[in-house]
């Protein structure tokens, strides 16, 4: 089985998310919406297949990106729920996403008219859409989003005046809900609430969706789930940081990565192994070639020692660099390791094993040694590591 993806493979347990989102969804009061986060393809778990396992949930309202070109992919492959892009879209989009409800967030100016010029150009081919829109708040990032105050105020007043304009949300985005202290998150969502309420009140206008949750407040922070949460990070069960609680909400790891061994040599005291020759064995070893490198995005900075793998359930470290497309694994302890066997880069080991040996790596191991966090590991890994689906034991053919 799997005879093809033999070099390398990330294998996703659907279960597993869907626990997880369930779990997320547990913590929320009753009625409250959620946004399921599947930008950079699902945290590199892949967007499609997971938002076809979300679609009918009848809590998530819909799916984030922060590309339209993201937005387009998960409409190509089906899915009808309403997609909110996170980050700023360019007007070359604009067309598409009117005729496919994708719902852009707004804050500048030139948006207003951008936007609303297509749909009045939309509506005289005879089409009939309003821009559905979200408008992002500044409370603290100061990445995109208006600030509270009378610029702000003016933009959403000229965005509900504004022909083929609905807005539907407004949102912001807290920099350091992941924390332990969290009176400036609090303080960032309190100056969230406070502008969005003399907004309501300045406007005899009410948003239909208010929202600024993401998954460290969803756990952390059960005040501001509003009337919806945007759910990433946990969701592909990974720890938003080791600053979270972890005592609220159960979740678990949905990704492991296998490859096998190419090549297995015994190298003499004194060899140089990989590039520049930065290891040199101090005695006789038994050494493997694993067909993985940076070029699948496996990360170069687990060289030198700081990464390992397992094999047979045992610890393999590296040696040397990690190269492009290989990398070299001390097997001299692992004394019945043959060219072919599985090795496992990311996952637990669960055939039979010594309790002594270490059996299992996880993505935040992985993120630490790599001096990286957790997520930017499972978002780097490319096209060449084909992500495989399982659910209930079975591979899903998409
Ligand atoms: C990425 C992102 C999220 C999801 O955050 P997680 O910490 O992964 O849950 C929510 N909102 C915005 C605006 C984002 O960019």
């Amino acid at each position: 089985m799997l005879e093809e993806y033999s070099r390398v493979y990330a294998k996703i347990d659907l279960d597993a998310i869907h626990d997880n989102v369930e779990n997320m969804h547990k913590a929320l009061p009753e009625g409250t919406k959620m946004l399921a986060v599947v930008k950079t393809d699902g945290y590199g778990f892949g967007a499609v297949p997971i938002a076809k396992m979300l679609q009918n949930e009848k809590y998530i309202w819909g799916f984030a990106t922060a590309t339209a070109e993201e937005a387009f992919e998960l409409r190509d492959a089906g899915i009808k729920n309403p997609i909110l892009v996170l980050g700023y879209t360019f007007p070359y989009a604009y067309d598409r996403m009117l005729r496919e409800d994708i719902r852009p967030s707004v804050f500048r100016y030139d948006m207003l008219s951008q936007l609303s010029e297509r749909v009045l150009r939309y509506r005289a081919q005879g089409g009939d859409k309003n821009f559905h829109v979200h408008i992002a708040v500044d409370c603290g990032m100061s990445r995109i989003g208006i600030r509270p105050g009378s610029d702000g105020e003016n933009l959403v007043k000229q965005a509900l005046m504004t022909e083929g304009i609905e807005v539907e949300g407004i949102f912001t985005h807290f920099a350091r809900a992941d924390e332990a202290d969290l009176t400036n998150a609090h303080e960032c969502y309190r100056s969230f609430e406070a502008f969005v309420n003399k907004l309501e009140k300045d406007n005899n206008f009410t948003f239909p969706i208010k929202h600024c949750a993401n998954s460290a407040s969803i756990i952390d922070m059960p005040d501001t789930h509003m009337d919806m949460v945007r759910c990433g990070v946990t969701m592909y069960g990974m720890w938003p940081s080791d600053e979270v609680s972890r005592d609220k909400i159960r979740i678990k790891p949905a990704m492991s990565i296998y490859s096998h061994i190419s090549y297995i040599k015994d190298i003499p005291e004194n060899t140089p192994v990989s590039y520049g020759g930065t290891f040199v064995s101090d005695k006789k070893m038994r050494i493997a070639t694993i067909p993985v490198g940076y070029g699948d995005g496996y990360p170069r900075s687990l060289s030198g020692g700081r990464g390992f793998v397992l094999i047979h359930g045992q610890k393999a470290e590296i040696l040397g660099r990690v190269c492009m497309d290989q990398f070299m694994v001390d097997i001299s302890h692992i004394t019945n390791a043959k060219e072919g066997d599985e090795v496992i880069l990311l996952g637990e080991f669960k055939g039979e094993y010594d309790e002594n040996h270490k059996a299992k790596i996880t993505i935040e191991e992985l993120g630490d040694l790599s001096g990286r966090f957790n997520y930017e590991f499972t978002c780097d890994l490319n096209h060449r590591v084909p992500r495989l689906y399982f659910s209930k034991g079975k591979m899903i053919t998409q």
